[in-house]
């Protein structure tokens, strides 16, 4: 079942942070694959405006992880990329990992919500899954093809790769 999981930076080097958390998603998760990746899109700050933009991306995992575990995992990955949490909600971070959609799983429980509560509002999250998989259904709320066609304009920008040294 695949699994998609959103990475959010606007600190240090955030395109540099996004290829990081990547790699380690790729590379320390146990029982875990990183399967797919979309580009990465720049993005004005949701919540507090006086923070830099975002750098946004979706991954695509193949896991044998139970969700909790993996949500664990993930907060472990903020950590080891420099992640401190001090409280303000959507406030300035060096890495953001959510766990987005855990197959077609439905999951409400204290600390841990899957679809993300956020999905079906979030561009930075609609436009990468998109383009990861069109076809995908968010459980509750439908195609992921229609989500972004009622979308309002987008200020996303896709990050050109080539520019990349
Ligand atoms: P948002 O969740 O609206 O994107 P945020 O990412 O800034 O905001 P965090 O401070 O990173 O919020 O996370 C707050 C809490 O959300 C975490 O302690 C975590 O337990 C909980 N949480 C619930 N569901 C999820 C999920 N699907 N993925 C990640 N965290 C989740
Ligand atoms: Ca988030
Ligand atoms: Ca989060």
């Amino acid at each position: 079942m695949p699994v998609f999981v959103g990475i959010g930076a606007n600190l240090g080097d955030p395109v540099a942070q996004v290829f990081d958390a990547l790699a380690r998603l790729g590379r320390d998760l146990p029982e875990t694959r990183l399967s797919g990746r979309s580009r990465l899109y720049r993005n004005p700050p949701m919540g507090p405006r006086d923070q830099p933009d975002y750098v946004n991306a979706v991954a695509r995992l193949e896991t044998r992880l139970e969700p909790r575990a993996l949500l664990h995992r993930l907060q472990a990955t903020e950590v080891a990329c420099g992640r401190r949490r001090d409280g303000t909600r959507w406030g300035p971070r060096l890495l953001d990992l959510d766990l987005l959609l855990f197959g077609g799983e439905v999951i409400d429980e204290p600390g841990l919500r899957v679809p993300h509560p956020g999905i079906a509002e979030r561009d930075f999250v609609l436009l990468p899954l998109l383009e990861l998989a069109p076809g995908l259904m968010i459980p509750g709320h439908g195609p992921i093809a229609a989500l972004c066609r009622g979308m309002p304009g987008t200020a996303l920008q896709a990050i050109p790769e080539e520019a990349r040294a």
